[in-house]
């Protein structure tokens, strides 16, 4: 391996592996340096023991209403379309959920309309002009009881901090609905990639020929001494970039336990779940008041995998701390004021690049962080500005 790289790209999920392709695609050479095991980041994908694709840093459901992140993908995957359907289970229940005019009618125990939906809703939201905060941004659309049946309890347990110390963007992005669509998601596109994200992942790195070397297992600190390179590009925490001299930025992680059934055993469940061959009715199942848990989590809804097996899992927000994933940046005034302190030293840097969720603190979907990595390498290279192509290359 020859040690002078015009790249030295730190990271190797979505924001590190579209940079280091585009990148390569440009003739330059780059190395990927990742302290896990694997590629894809917290998008990585696996099979378990029992033969079922899971998503084990928490499942990732690809949506964007871009279509240059679209095509840009679809270069490296073909797609499986999915509806991303999940229900909320409180008061011994399921409920539809994002809230829509079913949940209303399951709510009054008998059939209704969007009108008399929209006339209950003006009667029951509390009037604030500009939201604040996560309570005031709920509250304002729905009122006080259904924020206490779907949201307080939820955001409580995920976060550990009261919805109305969260920025309102917390909550404000779970839409609520007076018609019957309880599509999860709003974006045009919603898939995901066909076969896995990691096959997706390695057909990106295989695109870039021998211009890209890749050391998995490996803190990007340990080979800065033995290699020279034009430029960074920074996908970890920004915290950690500056050795936490602002001290430690808060993250929110989460501990995931994972339950797989046999046929046999799903044959038990087969009047819950609806279906032969799954554990519960919907890809995810939010559990706002009952449990440790948020959620639980039945990918295969998704993958639309042939097995008969399936694999559920909990998820359980825990405190960040030594040995623990940073999963969410915590949004909320006083995280900012540390990272904005962070910002401002990444942004007198010569020569790296800060892009991606970790890097710029802030939480990001997967096509969002992808747009990053393009806009980036677009302003790196502004001259040769590239046309993604359309067609499936690999
Ligand atoms: C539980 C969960 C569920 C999610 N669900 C969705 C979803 O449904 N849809 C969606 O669009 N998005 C989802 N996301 C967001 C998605 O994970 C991110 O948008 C995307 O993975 C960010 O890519 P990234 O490259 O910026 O970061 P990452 O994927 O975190 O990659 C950064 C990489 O840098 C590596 N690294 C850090 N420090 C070092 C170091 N010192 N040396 C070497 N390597 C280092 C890390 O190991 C990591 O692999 C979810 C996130 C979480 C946490």
């Amino acid at each position: 391996m020859s040690l002078t790289f015009d790249y030295l790209i730190v990271g190797a999920g979505f924001a590190g592996l579209a940079s280091a392709e585009r990148l390569c695609a440009l003739g330059k050479r780059c190395l990927v340096v990742e302290k896990r095991t694997h590629l894809g980041g917290n998008a990585y994908d696996r099979y378990d023991d029992n033969g079922v694709l899971i998503h084990p840093y928490g499942p990732h459901y690809f949506r964007t209403n871009s279509p240059r992140i679209r095509e840009y993908l679809s270069r490296f995957t073909e797609w499986h379309p999915v509806n991303y359907q999940i229900l909320s289970h409180t008061e011994g229940r399921y409920w539809n959920f994002p809230i829509n005019l079913n949940t209303f009618e399951q709510y009054l125990g008998r059939p209704s309309t969007g009108a008399e939906m929209e006339e209950w809703l003006a009667t029951h939201r509390v009037q604030i002009e500009r939201p604040a905060n996560s309570e005031e941004v709920i509250i304002s659309q729905v009122g006080w009881e259904l924020y206490e049946m779907f949201f307080k309890g939820y955001t409580l347990k995920q976060w550990k901090r009261h919805p109305k110390d969260l920025d309102a963007s917390v909550c404000g992005r779970i839409p609520i609905r007076t018609n019957r669509d309880n599509r999860y998601l709003q974006e045009e596109f919603q898939a995901l990639p066909k076969g896995g994200y990691t096959p997706m992942f390695e057909r990106m790195v295989g695109a870039c020929g021998d211009r890209i070397s890749i050391l998995l297992n490996t803190d990007y600190r340990t080979v800065l001494p033995h290699v020279e390179y034009g430029h960074m590009i920074y996908t970890g925490p920004i915290d950690e970039f500056y050795d936490c001299r602002y001290g430690g930025l808060p993250y929110r992680s989460l501990r995931f336990e994972y339950e797989s059934f046999s046929p046999e055993q799903l044959k038990d469940r087969e009047s819950i779940a609806g279906k032969p061959g799954f554990w519960q009715p919907a890809l995810q199942v939010n559990y706002p008041n009952d449990h440790d848990f948020t959620r639980i989590v039945e990918v295969k809804h998704a993958t639309g995998q042939l097995c008969s097996n399936s694999t559920i899992v909990r998820e359980f927000p825990e405190d960040y701390g030594p040995g623990k994933e940073p999963y969410y940046p915590v949004p909320a005034p006083d995280a900012t004021a540390i990272y904005q302190r962070y910002k401002e030293l990444a942004d007198a840097e010569q020569g790296v690049s800060f892009i991606g969720r970790l890097a710029t603190y802030r939480y990001y979907n997967m096509d969002q962080v992808v747009g990053m990595a393009l806009a980036e390498v677009d302003r790196l290279h502004p001259s040769s500005t590239q046309k993604i192509p359309t067609s499936r290359q690999t």
